[in-house]
């Protein structure tokens, strides 16, 4: 299987090498390397702004049926060659094949809701309070040029939401994919640049992600920063943006609680429960990763939700059949290791998994901890991998302000058959997003974005093209 060569695009060039060197791009299932990584440096970073800025205008002033045009073009050619992005995206990133595909094509549907939407953005009319103004008018405009940053566990949905919002509102980019795949976002990047999208408006830079982020959040050329992966960086990232007054969009971590409450069939949960939790080896920021089963349901969710976990079939993403794959570094292997140990030291029972597989790659065994203390890691701290924690539970009241306690709320889900507890919990739960009897929250056509650390603002839908817009209000009076 080939992999591609990892280039720069600035200002409608790749380029193959600078003067800073080149980091190596590894294979998550064999530790393999598969390219090397050119890293930008303070010339290629002003010369990407620089290329956003002055193209700006230009797309921006195209009408919006235009840019759909050339957008659209873009996403067909990424569904005819979805086949292929795919086996790069497992190559780099490890998912199954059939996984990667989906995300793919998910990918095109995303920039296409989202170039539709832009073709009718809602602008207001407000009538005027004095006599001789005729028409107040509350329009959309594009922000400007963004600095969008994106990490590793969805190397072509993170950047599509990006890309599309940004260019359906009429903004340039400057996209980082993250260093551990950057060459999905390359192969995107390709379709645009295919499809006729003008120089400059898609710029993409790889390299040192603090010395990028830092240099383009500073440059005066960037309007709005657009940043997915951790709290951490996100505050950092944060911190940096509010020091020169640009508009930020952060979709941070979480820590996904569920409610299975005493009327919903615990297997049945189970069934639903296994899939989401382990998708992409449970790397995902809205995956379910708190269970809290009312006694009643415990044993059998417990029961089916092991038996599911245990037969997921591991291996490379490129392997027919194969469920569950690699994680994306060592670093994460360990990290795995880190939370069973602690939990495990606090009291809890490893049901099932707990270890690194027995492979070469970052292979981590499907795992699921029971009644976890409080105060463990694994309570606290995403673990952004194959763990899954279980509680039982008596009171509802309990689940609840235990699902609350955190100071992150993207996703939260509950089951239940009662109309009245549905619309309790999703009143009560404290998530930008709350799933009732499923856990397909992250749709297209949907806002995905988070409360409290979990982030700023949202991505895809409506309101996360509306991130890529300023208001502006137009007052026009008799000449
Ligand atoms: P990390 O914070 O080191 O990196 C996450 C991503 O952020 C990477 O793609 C990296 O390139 C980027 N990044 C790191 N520092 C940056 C900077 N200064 N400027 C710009 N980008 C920067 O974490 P990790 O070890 O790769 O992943 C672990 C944690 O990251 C997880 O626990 C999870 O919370 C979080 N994460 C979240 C998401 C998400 O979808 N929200 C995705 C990936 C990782």
């Amino acid at each position: 299987m080939s992999y591609p060569k990892l280039r720069l695009f600035i200002d409608g060039q790749w380029i193959d090498q600078t003067d800073e060197g080149a980091i190596p791009v590894v294979n998550p299932a064999d530790g393999e390397v598969l390219g090397h990584l050119p890293i930008a440096g303070k010339r290629e970073l002003e010369r990407a702004a620089d290329a956003a800025k002055r193209s700006f205008r230009g797309w921006a002033a195209l009408p919006a049926l235009e840019r759909f045009r050339i957008i659209t073009a873009a996403t067909a050619l990424m569904r005819a060659q979805a086949k292929t992005i795919a086996q790069t995206l497992t190559l780099e990133q490890g998912k199954p094949l059939a996984e990667a595909v989906r995300e793919v094509t998910l990918s095109a549907d995303i920039i296409d809701f989202l170039a539709e939407e832009a073709k009718r953005l809602p602008i207001r009319g407000v009538p005027p309070r004095l006599p001789n103004v005729l028409s107040q008018t509350v329009t959309r405009v594009p922000v400007g040029p963004v600095a969008a940053f994106t990490p590793w566990n969805f190397p072509a949905n993170l950047p599509s939401r990006k890309l599309g919002g940004a260019l359906a509102a009429g903004c340039s980019v400057v996209i980082k994919p993250a260093e551990e795949t950057p060459a999905t976002c390359m192969a995107i990047v390709q379709c645009f640049v295919d499809a006729g999208i003008p120089d400059g408006v898609i710029n993409l830079v790889t390299g040192d992600p603090a010395f990028i982020s830092s240099s383009l959040i500073a440059n005066p050329h960037i309007a709005k920063i657009s940043f997915t992966g951790s709290v951490r960086v996100g505050k950092l990232l944060g911190e940096q943006a509010a020091r020169h007054v640009k508009r930020y969009t952060a979709e941070l971590g979480g820590h996904a609680p569920v409610i299975i409450c005493k009327d919903y069939d615990g297997a049945k949960a189970a069934k639903l429960a296994v899939p989401a939790k382990f998708r992409n080896a449970g790397q995902v920021c809205a995956s379910p990763i708190r269970f809290m089963v009312h006694r009643s349901q415990y044993d059998a969710f417990r029961n089916e939700f092991v038996r599911g976990a245990a037969s997921l079939k591991i291996g490379s993403g490129m392997e027919e059949g194969v469920q569950f794959g690699p994680l994306i570094e060592n670093r994460r292997v360990l990290e795995m290791q880190s939370f069973v140990e602690d939990a495990a030291a606090g009291g809890a029972t490893i049901t099932c998994g707990g270890k690194r597989v027995n492979r070469p790659g970052y292979f981590f065994e499907p795992t699921v901890i029971e009644h976890a203390s409080l105060a463990s890691r694994v309570q606290n701290e995403e673990p952004f991998g194959p763990i899954a924690v279980l509680d039982v539970f008596d009171d509802l009241d309990d689940a609840v302000s235990r699902a609350n306690r955190l100071s992150v709320g993207l996703a939260a889900y509950a089951f239940t058959s009662s109309l009245d507890v549905a619309h309790r919990l999703s009143t009560d739960l404290q998530a930008g997003m709350v799933g009732i009897n499923h856990f397909g929250v992250s749709q297209p056509e949907t806002p995905f974005g988070g409360v409290n650390e979990s982030g700023l603002g949202h991505e895809s839908g409506l309101e996360g093209l509306l991130g890529y817009t300023d208001l502006k209000l137009i007052s026009v009076a008799q000449s």
